[in-house]
């Protein structure tokens, strides 16, 4: 099992912010602004790459739990930001789908 599957079955404890049947939102634990959410799915998919038309829902479920969690940390009037790093380029470094959302300060684009 991956560390992410491990967090959703509760092995490797997390804080964890939302959770339904089907995604979990939990707090990063390096996190790279004020408030740094990470939404999965609970169902092991390595990354966006991997996704296929039927994951469709699944993958809207995953972004509604960032926006989910954003919102509870009070973002939804300042922004926030939702990344999925898709493989090594992009930095990639848990290979369970997982959705960033980013907020509480400014944020500089292009990323780096
Ligand atoms: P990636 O680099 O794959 O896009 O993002 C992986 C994220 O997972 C990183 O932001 C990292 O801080 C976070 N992370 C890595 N290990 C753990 C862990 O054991 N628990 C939690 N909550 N986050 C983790
Ligand atoms: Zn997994």
């Amino acid at each position: 099992m991956c560390l992410f599957c491990k967090i959703a079955s509760r092995e490797v404890p997390a804080k964890i912010l939302f959770e339904d049947d089907d995604v979990l939102a939990f707090a990063d634990i390096h996190p790279a602004a004020p408030t740094h959410v990470l939404a999965i799915p609970k169902r092991h998919l390595a990354s966006l790459d991997d996704a296929e038309p039927g994951d469709a829902l699944l993958l809207g479920r995953v972004l509604l739990a960032a926006q989910r969690a954003a919102r509870e940390a009070g973002l939804a009037a300042s922004g926030y930001r939702v990344v999925l790093n898709t493989g090594r380029d992009a930095g990639q470094s848990v290979a369970h789908l997982h959705a960033h959302a980013l907020g509480g300060r400014a944020m500089a684009w292009p990323p780096g």
